[in-house]
């Protein structure tokens, strides 16, 4: 085993450790709800989301209903997350091409779901494997962030990223893994301060550079507040 994947166990490890059963934060019942709540999530909270989901999906639980409401109607009941407009045309087309080219059903297939209005690569790999148990790796800006500070991967691109976790992680783990580092970073990861050497997993998988970087940024701060007003 390469030093990288025995890092990439004992990361695990603690990850089963604290989050042991990670359920999808999304609220959904069916794959098309699901692609529904993954696509509104963009740049938006799984709790925003999760309010504005239970009207919108009560009205157009299909893609057929969906369908049937104007773009001005699906913006109606997602107006509060970001991106509203853009989105409430996307949902609607999406909705027009689920009927038109797949029988008013989610594809189980990535290319045809990256084809749809609103789904990226992120949205179509979370519902290929939380819907359809593909095993995937979907990759957003906080798995990339912990990818890079736990020393997993120096990937550019959410691709580069997922392709380098793929190799260090045993693929039936992937989708577990993919939820876990997320409620991981969402209870353990503030915006700004990080005590390395009390984090689970970054007080031993961090990187020396990155453990001098942190001290170098919290060192002015800490000489400011000594420095009599
Ligand atoms: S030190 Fe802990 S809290 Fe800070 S980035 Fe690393 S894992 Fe997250």
């Amino acid at each position: 085993m390469t030093a990288l994947a025995d890092k990439a166990r004992r990361i695990e490890a603690v990850l089963d450790a604290l989050h042991p059963s990670p359920a999808i934060p999304l609220d959904h019942v069916d794959p098309y709800t699901l692609l529904v709540a993954v696509a509104l999530s963009a740049q938006t909270t799984d709790k925003k989301v999760n309010q504005v989901t239970p009207a919108l999906f009560a009205r157009a639980p299909t893609p057929a209903a969906m369908r049937a409401l104007s773009v001005e109607e699906i913006h109606g009941f997602i107006r509060e997350v970001n991106f509203a407009p853009a989105k409430a045309k996307a949902l609607r087309r999406a909705a027009e091409m689920l009927c038109d080219e797949h029988g008013g059903v989610v594809p189980a297939d990535f290319d045809a779901l990256v084809a749809l209005p609103g789904v990226g690569n992120k949205t179509a790999s979370v519902v290929m494997g939380q819907a359809f148990g593909a095993e995937t790796f979907p990759v957003d800006t906080h798995i990339l962030r912990l990818a890079h500070r736990w020393g997993l991967s120096k990937g550019r691109t959410p691709d580069q990223v997922s392709a380098d976790l793929q190799r260090v992680f045993a693929r039936p783990s992937w989708n577990k893994v993919h939820l876990q580092i997320i409620y991981f970073g969402r209870s353990h990861c503030p915006a700004l301060r990080h005590d390395l050497a009390a984090c689970p997993i970054c007080s031993w998988a961090a990187s020396k550079a990155r453990i001098a970087a942190e001290a170098r940024a919290a060192a002015p701060k800490k000489r400011r507040r000594a420095t009599p007003a």
